[in-house]
């Protein structure tokens, strides 16, 4: 049993019959549509370049052809961990031998005034993606709330569109919770060029308007008039299940290095789970495809009696404008950061390294940095801060012999 039939969820069912499980395997989704990728949501599929049939993982009838009965519109609530069984919200009861949990993490609500006027929005579904086209279509003036990478990217396609867009951001700089201070800079600059009026340290009070929204009000009392809005502070994990359960909630559902909760029946994978990272010697907790997928496949690979550890090297990736970022390794907690080649030429790779380790490579439209910084981080090498600095010199050739971390 499966509950959550998003990236992770889609994953694991189709990974058990990889292993070779050759009994029933139900996949619970609460949305209506197949499991789908949600990173076009505010790309390509904001921006009306993708039918929706593409963003579906596996064709329609890849379900049915492997035996995996796909419950769509079937909300869990409630694990009853004794009897081993799902309820479900129609009252339905269902039994389970093994279980995973892959619920996700959506959007975090703001309870500000005016908040539910209709122009203001949440980006999680491909219910939400389209709905925000629609104000989109109709607007002159959006305003974003959070400069994560959600926003930045609709700030982008919005800015594609011709809207004149506004961004809120509370913290510093902007991206403050997942990259270090140079890649905030160079997306600070890449959307100010762009025309992105991005606002950093400025608190959202509520939102305003007589039956829609006419404006966004800050905590200086300013109004930054607007028809759209779109709220995209974080996510957080949806536990609730995990929890009424009684297992272990921190944020996210407790699991080990095998995605298994302390019910040796459970597992939990992406979004939802926090787990020890081998590479890092601490708990994470992270909101990325790649996660989703390897840790799906490590629980799948678990729940048939194997015993693989989640050990994946973390990554990620954005798109704006013309800009790809890709982003391996954790890099909280540098002690130096080494930038390599000229950030104006939007070609532009930053290294993140602590006691000489390299912990994390965030790479803009170089796919080289991205590819060898990735291995280094997972050899956990001490790569020479000269050759990475340099944009002539082949990075390649520091995996060859890499210096590794004595511990
Ligand atoms: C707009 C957007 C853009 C993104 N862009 C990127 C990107 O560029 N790169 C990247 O790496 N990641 C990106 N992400 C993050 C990525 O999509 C997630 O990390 C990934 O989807 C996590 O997979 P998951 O299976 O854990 O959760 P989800 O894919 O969210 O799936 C969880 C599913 O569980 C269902 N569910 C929850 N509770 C219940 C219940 N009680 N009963 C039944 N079903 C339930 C939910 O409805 C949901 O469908 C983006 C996310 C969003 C929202």
């Amino acid at each position: 049993m499966i509950i959550g039939a998003g990236q992770a969820g889609a994953q694991a069912a189709a990974s058990l019959r990889q292993e070779g499980f050759a009994g029933a395997i139900t996949l619970l989704g609460e949305e209506t549509p197949p499991p789908y990728q949600r990173p076009p949501l505010s790309k390509a599929y904001l921006m009306g370049a993708l039918e929706e049939s593409r963003l579906y993982l596996r064709p329609r009838d890849f379900y049915e052809k492997n035996a995996i009965e796909l419950r769509l519109g079937a909300r869990a609530l409630r694990i009853d961990r004794a009897g081993k069984a799902v309820t479900l919200e129609s009252g339905e009861a269902l039994a389970y031998d093994k279980l995973l949990i892959a619920t996700g993490a959506p959007p975090r609500r703001i309870p500000v005034p005016g908040a539910d006027l209709p122009g203001v929005a949440y980006l999680r579904t491909i219910e939400d993606s389209d709905a925000l086209r629609a104000v989109l279509a109709g607007a002159r003036r959006l305003v974003i709330v959070g400069a994560g990478y959600i926003g930045l990217e609709v700030a982008a396609a919005a800015r594609k569109a011709g809207l004149e867009v506004t961004i809120l951001e509370l913290a510093p700089r902007a991206l403050s919770r997942v990259a270090c201070p140079q890649v905030s800079a160079f997306f600070h600059d890449l959307h100010r060029a762009a025309g992105v009026d991005l606002r950093l340290e400025t608190a959202l009070a509520g939102f305003e308007g007589a039956g829609r929204l006419e404006a966004a009000v800050l905590q200086s009392g300013e109004r930054v008039a607007c028809e759209a809005a779109l709220v995209c502070v974080g996510a957080a994990p949806e536990t609730q299940l995990a929890e009424d359960a009684g297992l272990k909630v921190e944020n996210g559902v407790w699991v080990d290095e095998t995605a298994q909760t302390e019910d040796p029946s459970i597992w939990a994978a992406g979004d939802c789970a926090n787990h020890p990272s081998v590479l890092y010697g601490r708990r994470v907790r992270l909101e990325s495809v790649p996660n989703a997928i390897d840790q799906a496949k490590a629980a799948a690979a678990n729940m048939t009696g194997k015993r693989v550890v989640y050990d994946a090297t973390p990554w990620f990736w954005s798109d704006q404008y013309d800009v790809k970022l890709q982003t391996a390794g954790l890099g909280e907690g540098a002690d130096q950061v080494i930038a390599r080649g000229d950030p104006k030429s939007k070609r532009y790779a930053v290294f993140s390294l602590k006691q000489g380790r390299l912990l994390a490579v965030d790479a803009m439209n170089d796919p080289a940095s991205f590819i060898a910084g990735k291995k280094l981080v997972a050899l956990k090498a001490s790569p020479n801060p000269k050759m990475l600095a340099d944009p002539a010199a082949d990075l390649k050739s520091l995996l060859a012999a890499p210096p590794k971390e004595q511990d």
